[in-house]
């Protein structure tokens, strides 16, 4: 299965994804839900198999060569991390259970930091998970949380950023890539603005980290956190990079094992970087299968990925003109393969039940952005969102599925 409209073998890719040779009720599984959670490769399933079943063991502390073994390739699935981000030191990568876990890290911090007349910005595209956070830790400390509103198309207003951002700003935090509409964000040169205030920045890797080249120094934020789960890794493994500057003496979140270095009846010091943030067991396996994936993408060609993905979102946006009634949400000038749409008269509940029972797998709902619905004016959407081993039939597949869909509601 080769696409005559890019030169990536998208044939290739989708052979090392089991799951993709699934049916559904008889129809064969198209999978368009890679926002919420990407599938998984062989080599990332091979590399969880082979841990478990060749050198499962706890780190760190074993006097013994299982251990020792499981340690190394624990540490060295750091050093693949740092790789990748570019980070300019491995002990500036945190193992965490995800993205959500990595913004409540530094917000349980910043908390401690923050005081009245102090603010925080955030988009009016965040997640859940980088709202609420934010939310509250002004609460709990009398900042203020401000937010940049987007235009009708899903770009962030520079020029209300450039408002909004002051001298009172302590913390920029805003996404990378939007989950819900897929706007791409400007991140760089805001992450320079905020910086010349003073402010820390974080960067919601979520979506940005399996569509780009990420590299968090060129980025110049403080903190970019992303999830294993969304790049073809497993889930409940993620990761916080952070500025070593600023890590360093970030306050900790969780105590207990690992994360010390002397402890006595009546109190305890903090060991170094990872470790001082890294408390009690990792997620070992989860950590091996994450460097896995990042193996296995880095392999492919990545300008080609974009073009591939570029190329979906074009057809997709090409063939949605032939549907009565469709209105495309989040039309930025810079977007991923994410198209989160409407159509008149039918719930997006509806929509994705009906696909579903093609075989087509898509997201319906408010996508964790609430409050990015309500200033859309929509209940929520339906949503598409595409990756390397998606096809040009499996966007026709959609067009089919809509169709039919809208017959059945007619
Ligand atoms: N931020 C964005 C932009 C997301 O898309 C998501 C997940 O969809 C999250 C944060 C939360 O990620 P996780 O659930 O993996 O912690």
């Amino acid at each position: 299965m080769t696409e005559t409209v890019t030169d990536f073998d998208v044939g290739a890719v989708r052979a090392q994804f089991p799951i993709l040779q699934r049916e559904l009720d008889g129809n064969p599984l198209i999978y368009l839900d890679n926002a919420a959670t990407t599938q998984k490769p062989q080599a990332v399933i091979d590399a969880l198999v082979d841990y478990y079943t060749q050198c499962n063991s706890n780190v760190h502390r074993g006097a013994h060569q299982l251990s020792d073994e499981a340690t190394k390739r624990f540490e060295n699935a750091r050093k693949t991390v740092a790789n990748f981000i570019n980070a300019a030191a491995v002990e500036e990568v945190i193992w965490t259970s995800g993205t959500t876990e990595g913004i409540n890290i530094i917000a349980k911090g910043m908390a401690q930091r923050l005081k009245a007349g102090d603010e925080v910005l955030v988009t009016q595209m965040e997640h859940h998970a980088n709202l609420v956070t934010w939310q509250q830790a002004c609460k709990a400390s009398g900042a203020q949380l401000k937010v940049v509103p987007i235009d009708e198309q899903g770009n962030l207003s520079i020029e209300a950023f450039d408002q909004l951002l002051s001298d009172r700003t302590r913390l920029l935090a805003m996404p990378h890539v939007s989950n819900a509409l897929g706007t791409v964000n400007p991140i760089v040169s805001l992450t320079a603005k905020a910086k010349a205030k003073g402010a820390l920045v974080l960067i919601d890797g979520a979506q940005g980290v399996a569509h780009g080249d990420v590299d968090v120094q060129a980025i110049g934020a403080d903190f970019y956190v992303f999830s294993g789960h969304k790049l073809f890794g497993p889930t409940g493994i993620g990761v916080l990079w952070g500025r070593k500057a600023v890590l360093e003496d970030w306050p900790i979140w969780l105590t207990g094992g690992e994360m010390i270095a002397t402890v006595t009846y009546e109190d305890a010091t903090w060991g170094a970087l990872p470790n001082r943030l890294e408390a009690g067991t990792p997620n070992i396996a989860g950590a091996i299968g994450m460097a896995a994936a990042i193996d296995w993408f880095q392999a492919l060609d990545i300008n080609a990925v974009k073009a591939h993905e570029q190329a979906l979102l074009e057809h997709a946006l090409e063939l949605a003109k032939d549907i009565p009634g469709m209105r495309i949400v989040g039309n930025a000038d810079n977007k991923i393969g994410i198209l989160s749409f409407v159509i008149e008269g039918i719930h997006p509940a509806d929509i994705g039940f009906l696909l579903d029972r093609q075989g087509i797998a898509i997201r319906t709902g408010d996508h964790c952005a609430q409050p990015l619905m309500q200033r859309l004016g929509v209940p929520g959407t339906a949503r598409a969102s595409f990756t390397i081993y998606n096809t040009l039939q499996d966007v026709d597949a959609l067009f089919k599925g809509l169709k039919k869909a809208a017959m059945m509601l007619a």
